[in-house]
């Protein structure tokens, strides 16, 4: 019999996750690798070690661990790493999860990509289920582009964006704002996306893993800043639309075109914050911006039985903190956290 209208079309056969602040979780961000073929300057230093296979969760677990979360009410799955086209099999892995789209359970499967891999992979993304990806791309100079993720090549990235465009995939472009990088594209990059049909999001630099020779204040290029170099150009409207994560979103009148900022830094979004991180190795945080994590591999692998597992996931999802401690305003970097971004996926 079908479900009642506005009822899950599946049941729901516990109790769904509910934190200390009463925030449900519903978003599971996901890294199944770390690492990459790029080697972004903000992101990882160039002498990354990556863990040995036998840390990371096989692509079975992952499919346990992912199971687990939407039985427990998870309903928007996003892929990320590290770079998650690099992975390899990765496909076997987005294929399992078209099961979940199909039973109802799960709202959207999606990934965050460098992008590289797109030419190969957009075909099949696409008829496993994914609809909506998000690209990141931080310039569309050549040289640029190969200074700031180090082994990047800007050409094979444009053509993985229309690999997906011609396989229907819906893009948004992610660009991390860094002053004196790519403030002069501002417009470029707005234009580039209207004319493609893309949604623009900017990401303000996070202070992530060892600073070291990188010096992430003097990138910092406040998006408040760049919201009003836009408004000098175009009508924005501030859009009341929220994903439960750090993105607002404006539109700008002129060219009908969404652009988002995400502000983890300058303003505060904890409070309806519905979602939580899982490495590839399996350590679960439930926040971005603490150290706090707890393991979930030993609970997977000590038994076949989930049940050691969803008590493991409900555990910490009991210690989710209110909030993060980034903190900028006074030129240091208080709160910040010492793992690379490309551990927890961004
Ligand atoms: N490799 C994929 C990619 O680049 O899209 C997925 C993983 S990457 C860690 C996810 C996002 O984190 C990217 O958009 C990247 O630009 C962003 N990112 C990495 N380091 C960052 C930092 N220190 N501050 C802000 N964003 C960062
Ligand atoms: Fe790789 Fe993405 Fe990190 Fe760049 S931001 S090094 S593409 S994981």
């Amino acid at each position: 019999m079908p479900a009642p209208p506005g009822k899950p079309t599946f049941p729901l056969m516990t109790t769904p996750l509910i934190d200390p602040f009463d925030r449900a979780i519903r978003y599971l961000r996901v890294s199944v690798t770390d690492r990459c073929d790029f080697r972004c300057v903000y992101c990882m230093s160039e002498n990354m070690e990556f863990l040995p296979k036998k840390d990371l969760l096989t692509l079975e677990e992952l499919d346990r661990m992912c199971s687990a979360f939407i039985r427990l009410g998870v309903e928007k799955l996003r892929i990320t790493g590290g770079e998650p086209l690099v992975r390899r099999d990765i496909l076997t892995f987005f294929r399992a999860m078209t099961r979940h789209l199909d039973s109802g359970a799960l709202k959207e499967l999606t990934l965050t990509t460098n992008g590289s891999q797109l030419g190969k992979y957009a075909a099949d993304l696409a008829a496993a289920g994914v609809r909506r990806i998000n690209v990141s791309l931080d310039t569309l100079d050549d040289r640029k582009f190969a200074d700031i993720t180090r082994w990047g090549r800007l050409p094979q990235v444009l053509k993985g964006i229309d690999a997906a465009q011609a396989a229907g995939l819906r893009v948004k472009i992610n660009t991390v704002a860094l002053k004196g990088f790519n403030e002069d594209e501002l417009f470029r990059l707005q234009a580039w996306c209207a004319e493609r049909d893309m949604d623009l999001t900017f990401i303000e630099v996070m202070p992530m893993g060892d600073i070291g020779n990188e010096d992430r204040l003097g990138q910092y290029w406040s998006l408040r800043d760049l919201r009003g170099s836009l408004a000098q150009s175009f009508t924005l409207t501030d859009l009341t639309e929220r994903s439960g994560g750090p993105a607002r979103y404006v539109r700008l009148e002129e060219t009908g075109q969404k652009i988002g900022f995400i502000t983890p830094l300058s303003h505060n979004f904890c409070e309806s914050c519905n979602r939580v991180r899982i490495t590839c190795t399996g350590e679960i945080y439930t926040c971005l911006g603490q150290e706090g994590h707890s393991d979930l591999r030993a609970p997977l692998r000590a038994s076949g039985d989930d049940q050691v597992l969803e008590t493991a996931i409900r555990k910490a999802i009991g210690l989710k903190p209110k909030g993060h401690d980034f903190d900028y305003s006074r030129q240091t970097v208080d709160g910040r956290v010492s793992r690379h971004m490309s551990h927890t996926g961004g």
